[in-house]
């Protein structure tokens, strides 16, 4: 089972009112897994190719 992101986690758009499965800005897929890092944000599940948490929106690339 997965998330819907709120943000794309690739340019950081917001993607919350869409049901797309692709950031119309750049194509990132918009699902999120069920494992990865937490973000230092908000602690939920992240990939660590994510350059913002779909979550909460924080610019992770430079945390982990
Ligand atoms: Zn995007
Ligand atoms: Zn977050």
């Amino acid at each position: 089972m997965s998330t819907k992101a709120t943000y794309c986690p690739h340019c950081g758009e917001p993607v919350g009112e869409s049901e797309d499965a692709f950031c119309k800005d750049c194509g990132s897929s918009l699902s999120t897994m069920e494992t990865g890092i937490n973000c230092h944000n908000c602690q939920r599940i992240i990939q660590d190719t994510d350059i913002y948490c779909p979550h909460c929106r924080h610019f992770t690339s430079f945390d982990a």
